[in-house]
């Protein structure tokens, strides 16, 4: 069974103005943050979660009820070992829970066979010995028949693959870390942090809590909360959507991959099958999303409404390659990518704060299937100074 938990509060209040001295304050219980609160509360630390606003929620990085999860990846073949242990730790986490949360629907990738897309998932599979099936031009249309390629595209299915829900998973690392010991307050925004005389002191509008080390894990927020960070990071407005297909069982979660085809005009579009409500909180309907650089905004005033101009790709798109989900969109909702000059991931213990202070952030819009292995990574890196992880290509010291 898929996880069912729904968000819940988990706000204490503050009965003093200082509060208790904790191990590790995480700022920022989203993605990242909820999966390193779970990590450093299972190794027995006194750890503190603040968070903005609620766990989870819609103003961030992890809304729209479904993220995909690849291991053949285009990206950089670098992040294969680091999914390969991604893959472990969703395991874990089901273990653990009881519950499902990585469905492997497979993922078919259809596109030019030159395109950097397919020819990084070939090279990454290749070099990690990652079963890919390639489907026949000629088999195509008779095994995938909603979809429509161009005869001059490539067809791929890897079988390995699927999707997960960032909710859910949120709500079951910070429900459960809660379990283990942490402590998570919601609605508790940090104003400001600081290292000084050995220790970590952040400050809410209304209190100050301390510690001996401080994971930020702000998001689309992190360049307001370190203005230092030794490179920049840009946030863009991404929009998802739902479309009311008629035939909904011939495109439901058992029957339809999840899938990611490159057109050669504009881009890279995704998408995934229609979910049960019952286990997927939010729209119903077919979910698709464009993976272009959307506009670039401010997460405190990025325009959360849609407009025309937002569905017009996708309904080109769908026009196309996806005839049978028909034109009419049920829904829409807008997410934030936090996108780092190269679009890698940025893992690493801020310089000059004594190995008090870890970062990560810009996860550049394909963060989530690797949020075992960063709470992981930054549970060993606050704790520990290190991590026998390979995050080599990740640190700072790149920029
Ligand atoms: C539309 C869309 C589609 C995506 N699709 C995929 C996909 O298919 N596969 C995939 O792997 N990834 C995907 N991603 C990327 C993935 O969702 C992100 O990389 C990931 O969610 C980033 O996690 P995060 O922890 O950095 O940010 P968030 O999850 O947003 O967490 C940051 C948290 O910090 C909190 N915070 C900020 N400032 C403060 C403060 N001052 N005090 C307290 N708390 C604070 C915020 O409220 C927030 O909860 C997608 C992203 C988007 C937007």
């Amino acid at each position: 069974m898929t996880s069912q938990l729904i968000g819940v509060e988990h706000r204490k209040t503050a009965t003093s103005k200082t509060a208790p001295h904790y191990d590790v304050i995480v700022v920022g219980v989203g993605s990242m943050g909820s999966a390193a609160c779970w990590f450093l509360a299972k190794r027995g630390y006194k750890v503190l979660g603040l968070e903005k606003f609620t766990t989870p929620h819609e103003q961030g990085s992890h809304t729209g009820q479904s993220r995909l999860v690849r291991k053949s990846y285009f990206e950089h073949p670098d992040y294969v070992p680091l999914l390969a242990r991604a893959y472990q730790n969703w395991r874990l986490l089901e273990a653990e829970m009881t519950s499902t949360f990585y469905q492997p629907t497979g993922i078919l990738y259809a596109g030019k066979p030159d395109h950097e897309t397919m020819s990084g998932l070939k090279q990454s599979a290749a070099m990690y010995q990652i079963p890919l099936k390639k489907i026949p031009p000629s088999e195509a249309g008779s095994q995938y028949p909603l979809f429509r390629f161009p005869s001059d595209f490539e067809v791929i299915l890897e079988a390995d693959a699927g999707f997960v829900s960032p909710e859910n998973t949120i709500i079951a690392y910070s429900q459960d870390a809660i379990k283990k010991g942490a402590t998570i307050l919601t609605n508790s925004a940090i104003d400001t942090w600081k290292v000084e005389a050995g220790r970590v002191e952040v400050k809410t509008d209304s209190t100050t809590y301390t510690s001996d080390k401080l994971i930020i894990t702000a998001g689309a927020w992190t360049s307001q909360l370190i203005p230092a960070l030794p490179t920049s990071l840009t946030v863009t407005r991404q929009v998802v959507a739902w479309l009311d297909v008629e035939d909904q069982t011939a495109f439901a979660l058992g029957d339809f991959p999840c899938w990611l085809v490159e057109d050669p005009e504009l881009g890279t579009f995704y998408g995934f099958p229609v979910l049960p409500s019952s286990e997927y909180p939010g729209p119903t309907g077919l979910k698709l999303a464009h993976h272009f650089p959307g506009e670039k905004t401010n997460p405190d005033f990025a325009d959360r409404s849609i407009q025309e101009k937002d569905a017009e790709a996708l309904r080109h798109f769908v026009k196309n390659y996806i005839p049978a989900a028909g034109h009419t969109f049920r829904a829409f909702k807008s997410c934030l990518y936090t996108n780092s000059v190269d679009r890698n991931f940025i893992i690493d213990q801020l310089p000059g704060y004594d190995n008090r202070v870890t970062v990560a952030c810009g996860f550049s819009g394909h963060g989530f299937k690797f949020v075992p292995v960063v709470g992981e990574i930054l549970a060993d890196l606050a704790m520990k100074g290190r991590t026998d992880l390979p995050i080599h290509f990740l640190r700072l010291n790149r920029f």
